[in-house]
């Protein structure tokens, strides 16, 4: 934890600190301390430009430097900041509570005076479904390099640095069907075959292929792609 942190003082402190105190009942959330004048703000999630009260919490420093250790997790800190806010005792204001959070926290517990509630970041779908092209990484991966071949040879035609590369994809995916929200690699992997032949076909039309000739290979077949790459 030797990373510096921009650290912007916390708005009147003085005030905010003595709500704090007031939420912990002047002792340690996690801890017996009672010196409580000794006692530090923690930024929960870590951001310390974060200053709304829902995200600091006061503590000693034994137990600050355990958290910033990772002993006591952020995970434990939200849920004991949590239970401060819920408590009758402590949070007098009216109304909601709400811990706010600005930084990147993918699981993050959100409670209010009521409830508490977790939300879990869902684990991360794969991009394309089966039956896509773009679940098959090697076929993929094969449309991609057709498309970067059949743009190199369109740039001796245009000229350097004018290939506008989205347009040869924004054509494929208009003649294969495919809905303006979804990509070439959603087109369905029975189609992988036909996409492939008109890809050859239209490399084979560049003036390039014309000029270099019938012996000219321009590309390499599926099969040979995959046996270097797949
Ligand atoms: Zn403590």
């Amino acid at each position: 934890m030797t990373e510096k942190k921009i650290r912007i003082k916390v708005p009147k402190e003085n005030k905010v600190r003595a709500e704090l105190q007031k939420e912990i009942g002047s002792v340690c959330p996690f801890c017996d301390n009672e010196e409580v004048g000794h006692f530090e703000i923690h930024h929960i999630d870590e951001n310390p430009s974060n200053n709304d009260t829902g995200n600091l919490l006061l503590l000693c420093s034994t137990c600050h430097s355990k958290i910033t250790k990772g002993d006591i997790s952020q995970l434990e800190t939200l849920k004991k900041k949590i239970e401060l806010m819920k408590s009758p005792i402590v949070s007098k204001s009216a109304g909601q509570k709400v811990v706010n959070f600005n930084s990147k926290i993918k699981n993050a517990i959100v409670g209010d005076y009521n409830n508490v509630s977790i939300n879990q970041a869902k684990p991360a779908k794969p991009k394309y479904p089966q039956g896509c092209v773009g679940f098959e990484t090697t076929k993929a991966n094969y449309i991609g390099h057709l498309v970067k071949r059949f743009n190199e040879y369109k740039e001796y035609e245009v000229g350097k640095g004018n290939v506008k590369y989205a347009v040869f994809s924004a054509h494929l995916k208009k003649q294969f069907k495919l809905a303006p929200t979804r990509t070439l690699y959603n087109l369905p992997i029975e189609r992988f075959g036909e996409l492939v032949d008109y890809i050859h076909l239209r490399i084979n039309s560049t003036k390039l292929a014309k000029i270099k000739g019938h012996g000219h290979k321009n590309y390499s077949t599926f099969d040979e792609y995959s046996k270097e790459y797949g």
